[in-house]
């Protein structure tokens, strides 16, 4: 049986740093949309350049290119026994398109955990946050800060701010989730799959409390 599980909330709630560590923990991909269109970017791919035009602005990649990314991935051999989602799908339609790719894999969303965090602490958490060039591992300045100054953890890559980061695009990519990514949370609360998360926790408890409402699933 696979496992398809998928995380939202807001930009800054955590789903990057959490959804690293359920899928080392659970031995699932990790499949973050923001990741693999940062991936195209810095390939200079078509698709990366055409991307980065919506991401540098806060807003949507539109859904024609997101959705036929994410269907390519998931047909990759790695996802057939499940996968943990990272920011996709990221609205009503993208979360139809899922449902469709995993029916023709004879498969199915098992369960959608919302990382739940106030407004006003994301925008400290955004413009603090420092991103792993080589893998998108996450630190915050503050709040978790690397071993190393500017240096990632986990792989010794050079740690850089997002350009999306900067607070003016923070703001922008708050109220694009507010407008098309909470309609996600009624979506899924419909299809009982949704649980909620305290994303205020520690980083140890928000991971300890997705392990166990994955597990509780089975
Ligand atoms: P993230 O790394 O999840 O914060 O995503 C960074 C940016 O990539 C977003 O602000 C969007 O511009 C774009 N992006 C990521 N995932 C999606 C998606 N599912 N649909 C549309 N755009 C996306």
């Amino acid at each position: 049986m696979s496992k398809f599980i998928v995380l939202i909330g807001p930009p800054g709630a955590g789903k990057g740093t959490q959804a690293k560590l359920v899928s080392e923990k659970l031995d699932l991909p990790h499949i973050s949309s923001g990741d693999i269109f940062r991936e195209y970017f810095n390939n200079q791919s078509e698709l990366g350049k055409i991307a980065h035009r919506y991401i540098e602005r806060g807003e949507l990649v539109p859904d024609e290119i997101t959705i036929a990314m994410i269907r390519e991935r998931l047909s990759k051999s790695d996802c057939e026994t499940g996968a943990i989602l990272d920011g996709f799908p990221r609205n009503p339609v993208q979360a139809d398109a899922l449902e469709q790719m995993l029916l023709e894999m004879d498969s199915e969303v098992d369960l959608v955990a919302y990382i739940d965090v106030p407004q006003e602490e994301l925008i400290e958490r955004l413009t603090g946050r420092l991103t792993c060039r080589e893998q998108g591992h996450v630190f915050h300045r503050k709040y978790n800060p690397p071993k190393v100054a500017n240096r990632c953890d986990y792989d010794g890559s050079e740690l850089y701010q997002r350009d999306d980061d900067k607070e003016e695009t923070v703001k922008r990519r708050i109220n694009v989730y507010m407008q098309q990514t909470m309609p996600l949370i009624e979506y899924y609360l419909r299809k009982n799959l949704l649980v909620k998360v305290d994303g205020m926790q520690t980083i140890e408890q928000v991971t300890k409390t997705l392990l166990e409402v994955i597990g509780n699933k089975r």
